[in-house]
């Protein structure tokens, strides 16, 4: 299967932004009980909020599948991508995880107290647990070698050929054929408010759109340089062309 660059990044994102959504959850159950602390006759219920320490895992904790979000938004490498964006929510349910399970042995085993877990301690453990399921999903997702990059020409394209009278299909490209053909400029194109690069098939913005001056099929200006330095010559009509 063939995908694009932007079709894989989206792809990570939605599943990185279900990561940042179980580390909310995760911070979120410090406002409920974690452990029901029995003291002789009294019964008290200690949320994670009560713990400094559970307190300082969580949010980091919690927060790190989200900042993994914005540092991986900075990034364009699909690798890059992945490893930042898997890592650190790993990481973040790593410590999420951590955070209640430190409480419970060596605040309330530990110093013997007499307790037990209560409904926020599961619900930590279990966003954690999330939040460490998709960091390693993201880790785990392989990356498909046929991504294909904004800037990458692809080779097989066949492009019609109005100047020739020939049939078309498949032709030897002869060195006699190209002297028939004119000669093209590579002109700036200003205004441009639509259309796609007649190259890569992506969208074109105003500022960085050149056109054909023979027959004034529009690309992108690092498109357009690429592919001439390898046929020299207009990838729509053939003309001559040099960067
Ligand atoms: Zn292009
Ligand atoms: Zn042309």
């Amino acid at each position: 299967m063939i995908v694009t660059h932007e079709e894989v990044v989206s792809r990570f994102f939605k599943i990185g932004a279900g990561g940042a959504v179980a580390g909310a959850i995760h911070i979120l159950t410090l406002l409920l009980g974690w452990y029901i602390e029995t003291n002789g006759e009294a019964v008290l219920t200690l949320t994670g909020y009560n713990f400094i320490e559970s307190f300082l895992f969580s949010v980091v904790g919690g927060l790190l599948a989200g900042f993994s979000l914005l540092i991986a938004y900075l990034v364009k490498k699909l690798n890059a991508i992945k490893v930042l964006l898997g890592g650190l929510t790993l990481t973040g349910g790593l410590l999420s995880l951590f955070s209640p399970i430190y409480i419970y042995v060596f605040k309330i085993l530990g110093v013997n107290l007499r307790g037990y877990p209560d409904i926020g301690f599961f619900a930590a453990i279990f966003t954690a647990i999330i939040e460490l399921g998709i960091g390693a999903l993201i880790l785990l997702t392989p990356l498909k070698k046929e991504v294909i990059y904004p800037m990458e020409i692809p080779p097989t394209v066949a492009y019609p050929d109005t100047l020739s009278t020939e049939p078309s299909g498949p032709q030897p490209r002869l060195r006699g054929e190209r002297s028939r053909t004119s000669v093209a400029q590579i002109e700036i194109a200003e205004d441009v408010e639509e259309g796609v690069c007649t190259i890569c098939y992506y969208p074109l913005t105003s500022g960085n759109t050149v056109r054909c001056s023979a027959c004034g099929a529009l690309f992108h200006r690092d498109c357009i340089d690429a592919w001439v330095n390898l046929n020299h010559s207009c990838p729509n009509c053939k003309a001559l062309m040099y960067s």
